[in-house]
This record gives C-alpha cells, structure tokens and sequence, in this order.
C-alpha cells in the first residue's frame, strides 16, 4: 500500500525541507503533500521542487480554518483512504521589534501554535492508519505524527512558578493542556500573568511548551486506542535555522533543520523510542 505523507507550511523554510526529504525517501508511488495556507505560494513551492525531479503533490490547509482543516481531511480520506505521516511544522513567531501588544502576541501565537496544531490533530487523527506494508522495502512503516516545537519551550518551562512548572509537567489529558494555555492568554490579557507563575518572557515559548505538553497526551491516547497499534506522535525542535522565521540567522539550513523531524517521521515499525516525548539533534531533551 501506497504510504501518504502531509507537512503543514511547507511552502517554505523547513516545512520546504520536510517535503524534499521526504519525495526523496518515499519515491514516487507515495504521496507526499506539500500543503500551504497561500495556494499560490504552495503551488509555486511545488513547482520548485519539480524542477528537482521530484513530485510531491499540493493541497491548501490553513491550521487556524476548521473548514480548510477538513477539507484537506476529506481529500485524503477520498483518494487515498487513510494518511500514514504528519508533520506539523506551520508555526508563526512575531520579529522582536512588531508593535502588537504582549497581550495580542500571547493570543496569536497560542491561537496558530498550540490551538491550530491541536485542530490538525483532532481533524486527521481518525484517518491515520495504523501502518502500511511499502512494497520496495521488506519492513513496515508505521503511522507517525511530527510537532514541530522549539527548544524555547525549556526556556519557558525553566521560568514558570515551580507549582504551575509541576502542573504542567503532571498534564494528563487535553482538556487539561487546553486550560493551562487558555489561562496564559487570559492572564496575559489582564496584565497578571506574572503575578500567577506564568513568564511574559517569550510567547512563541509559550505556545510551543504548551505544544509538548499536547503531544504527550496525544501519544498517550493514540496508544490506547488498540485497534490501531503503532501510532507514534512526537515534538521536535528542527535546532536554530535560517529562514523567513528566524531573519535567516541561524547556523543551520532548512535541510539540516529538517533531519530529525524526517528521521522520527520515517522510524521503522515497532519501534517505541521516545514515543510521545520532545526531541532535538536526534535525542530526547528532558522537560523535567
Ligand atoms: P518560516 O517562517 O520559514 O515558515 C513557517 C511556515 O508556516 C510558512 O509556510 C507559513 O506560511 C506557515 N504558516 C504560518 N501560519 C500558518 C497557518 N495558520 N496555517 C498554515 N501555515 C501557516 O519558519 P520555519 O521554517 O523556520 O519554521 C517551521 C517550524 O519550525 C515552525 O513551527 C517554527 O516555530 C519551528 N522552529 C523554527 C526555528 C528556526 O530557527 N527557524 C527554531 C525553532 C522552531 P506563510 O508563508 O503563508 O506565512
């Protein structure tokens, strides 16, 4: 069976990266999707990688849009029948010198980040198969999904009040990830969020720590759903990169940026390392 593949933002920086490696590891009878929320930009991205002599395919999937998110969704189910890898590397981080309130900031960046890449979870995770047999090799392929996080996370972890440090580490469900995140926001807007534990420090930060906390609940539900054994998800920091994001700086390429998301999105079958934990460089980084 044909594997499928989709990286969110991928008209660009790593998410670009993501679907070059990955048109080059799958070959040509998988599906890999380059999804952009700018269909111009996307189809453009595409091109790009053709002359290349690669073939990823293009669908539209904006994460903050419910309708765009399932769209996408129905697509894949219609063509496809189920979805094999998921690499969630669309993000946003406002430049240090932007205007917008801390307050805005702290919304926006949780509202694409954390929330967005939650809804990408919730909308896709039914169509994601517990693994497919990819004919040119002998092993299996099992179902992976890729956050793309950020190392600032730690940082941010690092900063929080030792008993909202704890509660975070001791997130158990979704709903309890979704509450400590809707409270950042709701302090940041009332201007106490220091007052209650919280750093005001980096809001990108923020929304990506929250994103780790998210993808360990999200492996732990995916392993006890037992009728589809396997499913890995993990969190990654790509490392500091140059692209649009970061304003070029950065020692890495895009390409080395895209290592370590690529090497969990293709772990073999079986395999339980790290599942559900936050990654750089290849190594789980303690969150502890
Ligand atoms: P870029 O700014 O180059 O690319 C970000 C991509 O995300 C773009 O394609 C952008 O689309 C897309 N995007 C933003 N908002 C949305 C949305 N609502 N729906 C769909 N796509 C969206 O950044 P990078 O390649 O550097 O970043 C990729 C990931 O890596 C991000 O999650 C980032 O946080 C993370 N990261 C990057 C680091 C670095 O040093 N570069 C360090 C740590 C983490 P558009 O072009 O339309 O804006």
């Amino acid at each position: 069976m044909a594997k499928v593949a989709l990286v969110s933002g991928a008209n660009k920086g790593i998410g670009f990266a993501c679907v070059r490696a990955l048109c080059k590891q799958l070959k040509d009878d998988n599906a890999v999707y380059l999804t952009a929320r700018n269909p111009e930009l996307g189809k453009k991205a595409v091109a790009d990688l053709e002359k290349e002599g690669l073939k990823p395919r293009f669908h539209q999937l904006d994460i903050t849009d419910q309708r765009s998110v399932e769209a996408l969704r129905d697509h894949v189910k219609k063509e496809h029948g189920g979805l094999d890898i998921v690499i969630n590397n669309a993000g946003f981080a406002f430049r240090l010198d932007d205007k917008a309130s801390a307050a805005e900031q702290a919304a926006v960046s949780c509202q694409v980040n954390y929330f967005g890449t939650a809804r990408v979870f919730d909308v896709l995770s039914p169509i994601l198969r517990p693994h497919s047999e990819y004919a040119s090799y002998s092993k299996k392929f099992y179902c992976r999904v890729v956050n793309v996080s950020s190392m600032t996370a730690k940082g941010v972890l690092k900063r929080l009040d030792p008993e909202l440090k704890k509660e975070f580490q001791n997130t158990s469900t979704r709903n309890e990830v979704d509450m400590l995140v809707k409270r950042y926001i709701e302090l940041m807007a009332s201007g106490e969020a220091e007052k209650y534990g919280f750093t005001t420090v980096s809001n990108c930060g923020f929304s990506k720590l929250g994103l780790c906390a998210l993808t360990r609940v999200q492996n732990s539900d995916m392993q006890k759903d037992l009728n589809r054994p396997g499913i890995n998800v993990y969190s990654v920091c790509p490392g500091y990169v140059a692209t649009d994001m970061s304003s070029y700086k950065g020692p890495k390429t895009p390409d080395e940026g895209a290592d370590t998301l690529i090497w969990l999105a293709l772990q073999p079958q079986g395999t339980t390392m790290g599942s559900g934990e936050f990654f750089a460089d290849r190594k789980v980084i303690s969150l502890l």
